[in-house]
Parts: structure tokens; C-alpha cells; sequence
């Protein structure tokens, strides 16, 4: 499981970010390449590669994920209107940054089905 990737990076604070939010298990920090008025990346700060590699004992870590997300959504003042999640996983899902990221979307109105 590497350890060194860009978000592992970030998190070591080697690499710059705008970071929104920190616990003992999880950041988020703005995306740089913005795809919504408001894009987050929330990121476990254990270095997990995929939601293929997620075990049963990271159950509760990747909840936080979610919970930090949506606690961050209501400051943000985006939580009335609605936002999505998404996280991609390999090549076909679009996953870029092997380290798990909980991409926080919102403040606008979203298309379905994705790309
Ligand atoms: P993925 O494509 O893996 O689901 O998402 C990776 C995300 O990381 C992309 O939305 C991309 O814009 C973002 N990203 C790539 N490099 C950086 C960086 O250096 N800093 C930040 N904050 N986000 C990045």
C-alpha cells in the first residue's frame, strides 16, 4: 500500500492544500480543479488505495468520511439544497489518486447519469 501518494502527501503537509477540515482519522482540503462551486476531498489519513482494498475494520473509518462531508456540507450552507458524493475506483470509475477520496460535490444542480 503505498504511502506516497499525492494525498499522503498533502496530508504530511510536504504538498500545499486549502484544508477545510481535520480530525484524528480524516482531511479535507479543496479540490485544486474545482468541478462544482463547492468540490472537497475528503481522504482517510490511513493510506487505503481503492474501495477494493477498504477491509471490515475500516468500516467506521470510512463512515467518518461521510459524516465529516456532510458536517462540512451544512457549514458550507450547501446541506438544504442537496449536494452528491462520489467516490471513483480504478481506471473505469475515473480514480486518478490511488488513496481513497470522498469527493464532496455541490452549489449547483447536478446531472445523472455521471459521464
Ligand atoms: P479522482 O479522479 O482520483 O477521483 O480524483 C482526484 C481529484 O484530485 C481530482 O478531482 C483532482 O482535481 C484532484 N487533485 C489532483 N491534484 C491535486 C492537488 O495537488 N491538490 C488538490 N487539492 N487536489 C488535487
Amino acid at each position: 500500500m503505498s504511502e506516497d501518494t499525492l494525498f499522503a502527501r498533502i496530508i504530511r503537509r510536504e504538498i500545499p492544500a486549502d484544508i477545510v477540515h481535520e480530525d484524528e482519522h480524516v482531511l479535507g482540503f479543496r479540490d485544486i480543479d474545482p468541478k462544482a462551486p463547492v468540490h472537497v476531498l475528503f481522504v482517510p489519513k490511513k493510506a487505503i488505495a481503492t474501495i477494493d482494498d477498504i477491509q471490515p475494520e475500516d468500516a467506521e473509518l470510512v463512515g467518518r468520511l461521510f459524516l465529516a462531508a456532510a458536517a462540512f456540507a451544512r457549514r458550507e450552507g450547501i446541506a438544504q439544497d442537496g449536494y452528491r458524493v462520489v467516490m471513483n475506483c480504478r481506471e473505469h470509475g475515473g480514480q486518478s489518486v490511488y488513496h481513497i477520496h470522498l469527493h464532496l460535490l455541490g452549489g449547483r444542480q447536478m446531472g445523472w447519469p455521471p459521464g
